[in-house]
């Protein structure tokens, strides 16, 4: 049974030498910035029902409003800074080094922005685009397409895509995850609801080892929280900084 009390009511994570800390970042990180979450729209996203503008049968249907909701999604994420608990895991990262992972959920370049270093996308980046049909290497891009005519092409005919991962597809860097979750002591999930698989799953992964300390950081407890041993609730800004004792 999980401890949920207000985040001033625990102390900061006392890590001994070697302890290996796993943070999942979710969208309530980015709230503070600017960017809604997906639960603020009542199941719509930004207006748009999700299976229209996350998942590959939408991009089958419809491209071109596709890569205008992505396209609004990228003019956005420019305008919107880092926040403390976007800071605070950067310096988390700088004090422990690889003695801590950061794997997010989220699209936008918030933690990067922050200063972290290593950042692990599951579920891709809003700056990169890929092709269609080849397995063909990513990229770094910052276009803003706007209608059919200004799609791009790769070399092989296909169209350019955004770099997301959408509902039904494979999530990223899944190896390296599993392998991160083998090792870590200490488990935190921040501003994620605990309804999207398998990110929500990592947490009973993780007990189901033993001897890991998991905690949940957020305004309120999550879907998955009876997997949790703390929720400490409160915006991330604050509980983030104050959970690693900064
Ligand atoms: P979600 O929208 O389902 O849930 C957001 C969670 O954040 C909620 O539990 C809410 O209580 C919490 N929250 C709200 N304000 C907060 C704050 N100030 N501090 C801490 N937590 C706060 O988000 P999810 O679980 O990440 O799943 C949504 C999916 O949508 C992800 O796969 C993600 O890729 C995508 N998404 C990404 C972004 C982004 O890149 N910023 C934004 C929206 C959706």
């Amino acid at each position: 049974m999980a401890r949920v009390a207000p985040f001033d009511r625990f102390s900061a994570l006392a890590l001994t030498e070697g302890e290996r800390v796993f943070v999942l970042t979710g969208a309530g990180i980015s709230a503070e910035s600017g960017i809604r979450t997906f639960r603020d729209g009542n199941g719509l996203w930004e207006e748009h029902r999700v299976e229209d503008v996350a998942s590959p049968e939408g991009w089958q249907r419809d491209p071109v409003l596709v890569w205008r909701f992505y396209a609004e999604r990228r003019a956005q994420a420019a305008t919107c800074p880092p926040n403390a608990a976007h800071a605070a895991l950067a310096k988390a990262e700088a004090n422990l080094g690889d003695r801590l992972f950061l794997c997010t959920q989220n699209v936008d370049p918030l933690h990067e922005r922050a200063g972290s270093r290593r950042v692990l996308h599951m579920h891709g980046e809003l700056f990169r685009s890929r092709c269609e049909n080849e397995d063909a290497p990513d990229f770094a891009d910052e276009g803003t397409y706007f209608g059919a005519e200004a799609i791009p092409r790769c070399a092989c005919g296909g169209r350019v895509r955004p770099h997301i991962v959408w509902f039904g597809e494979m999530p990223m860097g899944l190896a390296a995850i599993a392998e991160a979750l083998d090792r870590c002591n200490v488990f935190v999930t921040i501003g994620s609801s605990g309804v999207v698989y398998p990110a929500a799953g990592f947490v009973r992964q993780v007990r189901q080892r033993g001897g890991v300390r998991t905690i949940y950081v957020g305004p309120e407890a999550p879907e998955n929280a009876g997997a949790f041993d703390e929720c400490r609730l409160g915006p991330a800004s604050q509980v983030v900084p104050a959970l690693f004792g900064f």
